[in-house]
């Protein structure tokens, strides 16, 4: 969810970053994508169905976004032409720190390389126990809802047994992406 073509100091080295990463498209970095009907048309018309509206907001204004992961997502953006302005202005802190040169792009790719293992094998044991085929790409939200319905002790007591690198996850999130 990036607009590579803002990057003053060189393009390519926050463009291998974002393509290698995906983070803010599958609901890790980012649960949502703000959608504007007028900025955002042909977006809007590709995913109508996943557009959610909501007009409670007391003041006449109304919100509209998507949910991660994104639909148009497939390993990169499917629609980069069409992306929506939140995703062309979108950077995350380590993206931020890598274009400032307070990160260098090894060490950035590591940080990206370290949760993209670990949602391999989250999803690799949430499939075993639910028979499921999610990919790293679709876990995260879906553990997270796990997650926030495992409401007693023995429920959280199950849920860090069966996805100790969740814990990972969110710390490296946390620490490295979040602003
Ligand atoms: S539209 Fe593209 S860049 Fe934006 S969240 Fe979806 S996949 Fe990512
Ligand atoms: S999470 Fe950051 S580094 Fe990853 S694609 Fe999004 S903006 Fe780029």
């Amino acid at each position: 969810m990036v607009d590579t073509s803002s990057i003053k100091q060189d393009p390519t080295i926050g463009s291998a970053l974002c393509q290698s990463c995906g983070l803010c498209c599958t609901g890790v970095a980012c649960s949502v994508t703000v959608v504007s009907p007028s900025q955002d048309k042909a977006f809007s018309d590709l995913f109508a169905d996943s557009i959610i509206v909501s007009d409670d907001h007391g003041d006449n204004s109304q919100k509209t976004w998507i949910n991660q992961p994104c639909p148009a997502f497939a390993g990169n953006c499917s629609v980069y032409e069409s992306r929506p302005v939140d995703c062309r202005t979108f950077r995350c802190a380590l993206l931020e720190k890598l274009l400032a040169g307070a990160v260098d792009p090894e060490s950035a790719k590591s940080i990206v390389d370290s949760i993209l293992s670990a949602l391999d094998k989250l999803a690799a044991q949430y499939n075993a126990e639910y028979k499921q085929f999610l990919s790293r790409d679709e876990i995260f939200p879906v553990l997270k809802r796990l997650h926030r319905d495992a409401v007693d002790k023995a429920s959280q007591t199950a849920f860090w047994e069966a996805y100790p690198e969740y814990l990972s996850v969110r710390y490296l999130i946390e620490k490295h992406f979040d602003k």
